[in-house]
């Protein structure tokens, strides 16, 4: 269980994702105003906060400032998707474009926590197994020779694991948001993935987006 702050001031949405996140067995506190939300962050710890970005008071950049180091999952509508916020959600922190799908926040949101508690440090599927702490991936227990990138490319994959990420995303995520190449690199090394992992199956293309990772929860 988690405890999570919905910063969001359209009601509905805030009470579906409040109703939601409850159901997964984490314990929600709802505020509707960037002022509220860095009033509540001076005197109270969270796991998570979800943060709306157009909000009344102040904006969800302010309230980012004072989230000193709490994960955040920012909520955006596509139009207002800035190179600052793609900027900004690197390491602990994400986001989601409205209008989005219930589970996809869900899952996210586990994916955060997830990244955050520090406590995942192998994953394996198969034959395949990736350390974290090492960086480094074993295919039948032998380590496979792999670049930086296309180690990177794998952790991010696994860490979203079951989410369609299309190639822009997978270019922000590990090459960086400034990075110049085009979406071609991301199938280069996917296809390099493919091949030294013995993964074609488990590494789907998702038809006119990107690639996913089907693997156990
Ligand atoms: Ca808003």
């Amino acid at each position: 269980m988690a405890e999570i702050l919905i910063v969001e001031d359209e009601p509905s949405i805030n009470e579906l994702i409040r109703r939601n996140l409850s159901l997964t067995g984490h314990h929600c506190t709802q505020v509707f105003d960037g002022c509220e939300a860095i009033e509540i962050l001076g005197h109270r710890k969270f796991d998570l906060i979800i943060l709306d970005i157009m909000l009344p008071g102040a904006d969800g950049y302010e309230v980012f400032d004072q989230a000193h180091g709490i994960p955040v999952i920012f909520l955006t509508a596509k139009s207002e998707l800035s190179d600052k916020l793609r900027g900004l959600t690197r390491g602990a922190d994400d986001y989601i474009t409205k209008p989005f799908q219930m589970l996809e926040l869900a899952a996210r949101v586990e994916i955060v926590l997830r990244r955050t508690k520090k406590s995942e440090k192998y994953f394996e599927m198969d034959h395949v197994k990736l350390d974290f702490e090492s960086r480094r991936i074993f295919v039948d227990e032998k380590p496979v020779d792999c670049t930086p990138k296309e180690y990177e490319l794998f952790e991010t994959l696994v860490r979203n694991r079951n989410i369609a990420l299309s190639r822009e995303r997978l270019l922000d995520l590990v090459w960086g948001y400034d990075f110049e190449g085009g979406t071609r690199t991301v199938d280069v090394h996917i296809q390099r993935l493919r091949a030294k992992l013995g993964l074609d199956k488990q590494i789907t293309t998702v038809y006119k987006l990107g690639y996913r990772l089907e693997a156990p929860l």
